[in-house]
C-alpha cells in the first residue's frame, strides 16, 4: 500500500491546520515594524487564558526544551537546591537541566505511568527544607501521564519555594489555572496543541517568579526572561530576531482556538482522550498509565509477544498513520497516539483502525473492527448528549 494521504498522529509535532499554513506563507515581513509588533501582542494577549494567568507570557525562538531551560537558569542561582520529578523522558530532562546550570537537583522517582504524589513533595521539601523551586509536568508526554499540579502547587505556594510546570502537552489541551493554583512558571511548547509547527516556545512567571528572575546569578545570555518580558511588553518585540512566520501562525492559530471557544477545545480533547483509551480493553490491551492519563496522549502497552517498534513502523510507513513508540525501558513496548490540537475525535477512527491493522500483521489475534467501535460508540454517545 502507498498512502497518498498522510496522518499524523504523534504526541508533537502534531498537525498544522491549513489556516495557519497559509498565514505562515504569507512574504515575511520585519520583526521591528508596527505589523508585526500588533500580531505578537496579539498573541501574547490571546495566550492569557490557556495558561489561565492574568500575568505577561513570554515567547522564545526555541523548541520547548528552550523555556525549560530559561525557567531554571532565570529562576536559580548555581548551588540552589530544586526538586525534581523524574516520572519519564521530560521529568529526567529537568535533572540534566538543573546539573548543566550547576544546581543541586533532588530526584522523586515515579514508576512510568504513576503520578507523583502530594505526600512525595511534602517529604522532599521536609528532608530539603532549603529547596528553592519545585519541577514537574503537567503532562508527561513519554508515559502518557499527568501529575497534580494544582495539589503541588497547594504546598509549594505556601513556602519561599517556586513551582515550575512543563506544560507543553497541557496548555491548550485542558485546563490550566496558573494564577488561581499558584504555579510559579508555566512552560508551553508551539508544535504540540498551539498547532504549529516546531520553534517557538512560551513561558509565564508569576509576580514571585519575576522578582526572583531579577536577582538571578546563573549564566544567561540568550534567555533572559527580564530583557526578554521587558521588551515584548514596552517595545513590542522580541530581543533578539523573532520567529516572525512563527509568531504570525500562533495568532492565526490562537483565533481558532479563541472561535472554537476553550470549554469546547477541552471537551474535544477529553472526548478523544476517553475514545482513543477505551480501544484499549476492547483489543484486549492494557494502558501505561490508567489511573492519570493525560487528555494528549495516550499510551496503549503492546501484547507481550509483539515488537511495538514494528507496529509503529508499518503504522506509519506502510498504513501512512504516524504514531509514536515507546522511549528507554517503553522501547518495543509501547504504542503513543497522540490527540492535541487540529485532530477531530473521528480521526481516532483512523489512529485506532491502523494500529488494529498493524497488530493483526504482528500476529496478535483479536476481533478486528473491536477497537474501532469502541472509539465510534464514545463519539456516538457525546453527539446524543
Ligand atoms: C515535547 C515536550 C517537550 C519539549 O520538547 P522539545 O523537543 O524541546 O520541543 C518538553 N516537555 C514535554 C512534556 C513535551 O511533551
Amino acid at each position: 500500500m502507498q498512502p497518498n494521504k498522510r496522518y499524523l498522529f504523534t504526541p508533537g509535532p502534531a498537525p498544522v491546520p491549513p489556516e495557519v499554513l497559509l498565514e505562515m506563507a504569507r512574504p515575511i515581513i520585519h520583526h521591528r515594524t508596527p505589523e508585526f509588533s500588533a500580531a505578537l501582542d496579539q498573541a501574547r494577549e490571546r495566550l492569557k487564558p490557556l495558561f489561565g494567568t492574568r500575568s505577561e507570557i513570554i515567547l522564545l525562538a526555541a523548541s520547548g526544551t528552550g523555556a525549560m531551560e530559561a525557567a531554571v537558569n532565570n529562576l536559580l542561582d548555581p548551588g540552589d537546591a530544586a526538586v525534581f520529578v523524574n516520572g519519564g523522558k521530560f521529568g529526567e530532562r529537568w535533572g540534566r537541566l538543573l546539573k548543566a546550570y550547576g544546581m543541586v537537583g533532588h530526584e522523586i522517582r515515579v514508576e512510568w505511568g504513576r503520578a507523583v504524589r502530594p505526600e512525595q513533595i511534602e517529604q522532599a521539601l521536609r528532608d530539603h527544607p532549603e529547596t528553592r523551586a519545585v519541577f514537574v509536568q503537567a503532562s508527561e508526554t513519554s508515559t502518557c501521564a499527568v501529575h497534580p499540579v494544582a495539589e503541588i502547587a497547594a504546598i509549594t505556594r505556601r513556602r519561599d519555594t517556586l513551582l515550575v510546570a512543563d506544560g507543553i502537552t497541557s496548555v491548550g489541551v485542558f485546563e490550566q489555572r496558573m494564577d488561581d493554583w499558584g504555579v510559579d512558571a508555566l512552560v508551553a511548547g508551539s508544535q504540540k496543541a498551539l498547532m504549529l509547527p516546531p520553534g517557538l516556545a512560551m513561558i509565564a512567571l508569576s509576580e514571585r517568579a519575576l522578582e526572583r528572575a531579577g536577582k538571578s546569578r546563573a549564566p544567561r545570555f540568550y534567555f533572559d526572561l527580564p530583557r526578554e518580558l521587558r521588551l515584548q511588553r514596552e517595545e513590542h518585540t522580541t530581543a533578539w530576531t523573532a520567529a516572525v512566520s512563527l509568531v504570525l501562525g500562533l495568532n492565526k492559530a490562537l483565533e481558532l482556538i479563541h472561535d472554537e471557544t476553550l470549554p469546547r477545545v477541552f471537551r474535544r480533547h477529553a472526548l478523544m482522550a476517553e475514545a482513543t483509551r477505551a480501544a484499549a480493553p476492547a483489543l484486549g490491551l492494557k494502558l501505561l498509565a490508567p489511573e492519570n492519563p493525560a487528555p494528549g496522549v495516550t499510551g496503549i502497552l503492546v501484547p507481550e509477544k509483539v515488537d511495538g517498534s514494528k507496529v509503529v513502523r508499518s503504522m506509519r510507513d506502510r498504513l501512512g498513520v504516524g504514531v509514536q513508540g515507546g522511549q528507554d525501558q517503553m522501547k518495543g513496548r509501547l504504542v503513543r497516539i497522540g490527540h492535541m490540537g487540529y485532530v477531530s475525535p473521528f480521526d481516532m477512527l483512523i489512529a485506532v483502525g491502523a494500529l488494529e491493522i498493524a497488530l493483526k500483521e504482528q500476529g496478535f489475534h483479536f476481533t478486528m473492527g473491536a477497537g474501532v467501535a469502541a472509539v465510534q460508540e464514545h463519539i456516538a454517545r457525546d453527539a446524543a448528549s
